[in-house]
């Protein structure tokens, strides 16, 4: 063929430096957008094989060879698939595929990085301008008589075409690699980017260094050719055949052609999902259990979903769900496509039909995305309110798990709430799980519509025992996420009202007296603590507490609290936290049926009345919540002092 030389036809002469800069963050998306254009090419003449348009052996090996050379400062892409004639060439590469890249880059060079396409899908063959400077293509087509052809473009808009001298049908591009882009001649750098982007397509793919692999060979020339010197030319092929014969059994794809989710689920055993987990996730502790998403009909959804442990409180919730487009990976955690509450899970999916040549914006908006992401909404609700049904035992051995996630799901998708309301427990002071229906009636008659809950049943023990003597029950509620939560349910459940342990002192803890009768001993009480410990604005309220043990308590009225807490959250932007009132706003509880209070009653005037005053107020403090520094020293220093009092 007549060496043809040309001009890419567009009509921007920029184009380069253009794509050179594109998303800098990403430069490594050629690898997938090469080596996937490298299995098409595999894939179409497969299928052309099996339906008897092309002959080929029965056990010819379709590949694709990822050769780097860190010497050479290139990157090789070969695959023995359908190579392109000259025509082809010309129509593919010098007009379609750079109109695409132009079209790609006009209609998105403007947008913020935000808005990035999924993946730049679009850009193609052309995206190795990023990293390379020159790049050529050796390719012969598998049609009868092609001849083969050399491209070759330097990264102007000028290109070479000539005849090439490839034997063998496929295609063979090389990338020389720019001076900031050496990188991806390291064979360590390229094999985590075809890790990242290829380890589950379709077809077998190799890589090689073609650095150390020449190295190879001359180490057994050099020790060879000291005893046989004469004979170094039959050594060096003797060296090779023993060297494929070796490496060969050896010699593994870098991919898994076949991941399990593209597997029937009845052909999946638990094993499999479970080494399928630790492999893609690296994550060592075992899924308590997944979703295998296999849907044809009305659009093409494959995946496995996976609920993680929660090993400790501290653990974050952070999943990772990596999409896919027919086994090649987009990227992870798309939430214009998979539900925000979902990503807290881990897992992958594949979606062959998404439209991926669109900005997030327009995905987000799309409805064909939106019905995507119902679904795979509809599938975990569907699998956990099942298992709710049909497993309680399971369900409720899970449920310290999945109760963040669950919760989030609620508060984030309506749909998702719609489906889980009646399957969220709550686990009560014996550690039984409730509904809340269940939790309601089994204590209408002490409680009615009330939810009393700790967050802490370490610290708000003395109050969890008071609930345990009287026979109320009250549920754990100790995740960040339960803030939230108990908000929404009460606006979801009207009447409902969910309120601390410690924010009220009701009715069942004390005995019926009228309040006249404990107003002179609250000011005498209220007069005596607040001198004790200097605090004007102090808040006592007596009450005879049926347990005569406990001799102090402090409230805090839910509502106050929460503000409170939200408080404390804004604290952290400047805030102050004491805007609803700080300490100001607790009520210290004392009993009249308490030995200690009514010292205090009979000797305002004692030597120790102080003390006690204090050492009750911190002692009430303190289960409630942590004392402040100082008061903490103060607190031991006292504790300390009473009891060598008692030891004199
Ligand atoms: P896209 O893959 O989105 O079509 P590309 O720019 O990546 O766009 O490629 C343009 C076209 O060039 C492909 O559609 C294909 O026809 C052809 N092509 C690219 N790489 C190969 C290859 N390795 N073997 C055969 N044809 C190829």
């Amino acid at each position: 063929m007549a060496k043809q030389t040309g001009s890419l036809s567009i009509n921007s002469e920029n184009i380069f430096p253009i794509i050179k800069k594109w998303l800098y963050s990403d430069h490594d998306i050629f690898v997938r957008e090469v080596v996937s254009n490298a299995c098409d090419a595999v894939t179409k003449l497969r299928k052309l094989a099996l339906i008897g348009e092309y002959n080929e052996a029965d056990d010819y090996k379709y590949r694709i060879d990822v050769i780097a050379s860190p010497k050479d400062k290139t990157l090789t892409f070969i695959d023995n698939g359908i190579g392109m004639t000259a025509d082809e060439v010309n129509e593919y590469i010098n007009q379609i595929a750079f109109s695409g890249a132009t079209d790609f880059l006009e209609k998105y060079k403007d947008k913020a990085t935000d808005d990035q396409i999924i993946g730049h899908f679009g850009l193609g063959f052309y995206s190795t301008f990023m990293v390379a400077d020159k790049v050529t293509i050796n390719t012969l087509s598998y049609k009868e008589d092609s001849k083969p052809v050399f491209w070759e473009c330097d990264g102007g808009t000028d290109y070479t075409m000539s005849e090439g001298d490839r034997t063998e049908h496929g295609t063979e591009i090389t990338l020389y690699l720019n001076e900031d882009c050496y990188e991806f001649a390291n064979e360590y750098r390229v094999k985590e980017v075809l890790e990242k982007y290829c380890s589950f397509m379709p077809e077998e793919i190799f890589f090689t260094n073609a650095d150390a692999a020449k190295e190879e060979k001359t180490d057994v020339v050099d020790s060879n050719a000291e005893e046989v010197k004469d004979n170094a030319d039959e050594a060096t092929e003797e060296a090779t055949d023993k060297e494929n014969e070796t490496t060969e059994p050896k010699e593994k794809p870098i991919n898994d052609i076949h991941p399990l989710w593209t597997k029937h689920p009845n052909d999946c055993t638990e094993e499999e999902y479970k080494e399928f987990y630790r492999k893609v996730f690296l994550d060592f502790k075992e899924p308590l259990f997944w979703i295998h998403l296999n849907m044809d009909y009305p659009f093409n959804l494959k995946g496995i979903l996976y609920f993680p442990k929660l090993n400790t409180e501290y653990d974050s919730l952070e999943g990772k769900i990596k999409l896919y487009n027919n086994q090649v990976f987009i990227a992870d955690n798309i939430k214009e496509v998979i539900p925000e509450f979902l990503l807290l899970l881990k897992g992958v999916i594949d979606c062959p039909d998404l439209p991926l040549n669109v900005s997030r914006s327009a995905l987000q908006n799309d409805g064909f995305v939106k019905k995507i992401s119902d679904y795979i909404t509809k599938k975990v609700a569907d699998k956990l309110s099942g298992m709710c049904k049909t497993n309680r035992e399971n369900y409720e051995k899970y449920w310290d798990d999945l109760s963040p996630f669950i919760k989030f799901g609620c508060l984030k998708d309506d749909k998702f709430e719609e489906k889980m309301k009646d399957y969220i427990l709550y686990k009560n002071l014996d550690g039984k799980y409730l509904t809340l229906s269940e939790y309601l009636e089994a204590g209408k008659e002490k409680y009615e519509n009330t939810v009393f809950y700790t967050d802490n049943e370490k610290t708000q023990s003395q109050y969890i025992n008071m609930f345990r003597e009287q026979g109320i029950d009250a549920v754990v509620l100790d995740h960040n996420i339960d803030n939230p939560f108990i908000t929404h349910q009460e606006q979801k459940h009207e009447g409902v009202h969910f309120a601390r342990i410690d924010s009220e002192v009701t009715n069942t803890f004390k005995e019926e007296v009228p309040e006249e009768e404990l107003k002179e001993t609250t000011d005498k009480l209220s007069e005596i603590f607040k001198k004790a410990l200097g605090n004007d604005k102090l808040t006592v309220k007596v009450e005879k507490l049926k347990n005569a043990a406990i001799s102090s308590m402090i409230t805090l009225p839910e509502e106050t609290r929460r503000m409170q807490d939200m408080m404390k959250i804004y604290a952290m932007g400047g805030m102050d936290p004491n805007l609803f009132g700080g300490n100001d706003s607790l009520t210290l509880v004392l009993n009249a049926n308490n030995q200690l209070v009514q010292y205090i009653l009979d000797n305002p005037d004692g030597d120790n009345t102080n003390m006690v005053c204090e050492q009750l107020y911190d002692l009430a403090l303190l289960s409630h919540a942590p004392l402040e520094p100082e008061a903490m020293t103060k607190f031991v220093a006292r504790s300390n002092e009473i009891l060598t009092m008692l030891t004199k």
